[in-house]
C-alpha cells in the first residue's frame, strides 16, 4: 500500500482478508521486497507533492516502469494516468497507464454517488460503485483497454498489462473482485 495519504487503511484490510501479505509504503527503502503496489483514494494532488518530498516518487515511476502490478482507486488513478487535465500547477503523476484523466469530473464532494457497473471481466454480478469527486477518463491511448464506463459512455476502469485503475472506490462497499483480480496480477508476476 502506498500510505502517504488518502484510505489505504480500508485497501489493506481488503487485501489482507484476501490473504496478501499487507505493507505500507512511504519511503523508496520500503519499496524493497514489495511485489505490488495499490494507490488509494484520497487527493492526488497532495499525494503527488508527498511522493516527491519523501524521495519515493522517481523510484516509484522507475518500479511501475519496470512492470510491477500496481491498482490505483480514484486518486490513485490519477496518480497512474500519464496525461492528467484539470490538475493543479506543476502537478505530476507517476503514469504508466496511456490515458488522460480529468480530475473531479463529477463535481463537488456533495455530487458524490453510487451505481451499479457492468464489467464483464469481473463476472455477471454488477460492481456496486461510489464515486467520491472522483476522476473520469478523458480518452484511452492505443496501449489501454477499458474495463468499465457509464451509461453515458463515460470511462471509469482501464487496465494495461499489469496496471488497474479505477474512478471509484471497491475497497469501501465490500467488493472485493477488483483486488482478487489485482492480487490475480500480483502472483503471475
Ligand atoms: N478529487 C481527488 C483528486 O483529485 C480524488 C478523490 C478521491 O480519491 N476520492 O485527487
Amino acid at each position: 500500500m502506498l500510505a502517504l495519504q488518502g484510505d489505504f487503511r480500508e485497501h489493506a484490510r481488503v487485501l489482507a482478508s484476501l490473504g496478501a501479505d499487507v505493507a505500507l509504503v512511504r519511503r523508496a527503502e520500503d519499496l524493497d521486497g514489495i511485489a505490488g503496489l495499490v494507490i488509494p483514494g484520497g487527493e492526488s494532488t497532495v499525494m503527488d507533492k508527498l511522493a516527491r518530498t519523501f524521495g519515493v516518487f522517481e523510484p516509484l515511476r522507475a518500479r511501475i516502469a519496470a512492470g510491477m502490478p500496481v491498482y490505483g482507486t480514484c486518486a490513485g488513478l490519477i496518480m497512474l494516468a500519464d496525461r492528467i487535465v484539470d490538475g493543479i500547477e506543476g502537478q505530476q503523476t507517476l503514469g504508466g497507464l496511456d490515458i488522460t484523466v480529468r480530475r473531479n469530473a463529477f463535481g463537488s464532494q456533495n455530487q458524490s454517488f453510487e451505481t451499479d457497473l457492468d464489467i464483464p471481466a469481473l463476472g455477471e454480478r454488477p460492481v456496486h460503485a461510489v464515486f467520491i469527486r472522483g476522476p473520469v477518463v478523458d480518452a484511452v491511448g492505443p496501449a489501454a483497454t477499458p474495463l468499465a464506463t457509464l451509461s453515458d459512455g463515460r470511462v471509469v476502469a482501464v487496465e494495461q498489462g499489469n496496471l488497474l485503475g479505477t474512478s471509484f472506490h471497491p475497497e469501501i462497499t465490500g467488493e472485493h473482485r477488483f483486488h482478487e483480480y489485482f492480487l490475480g496480477k500480483v502472483a503471475a508476476a
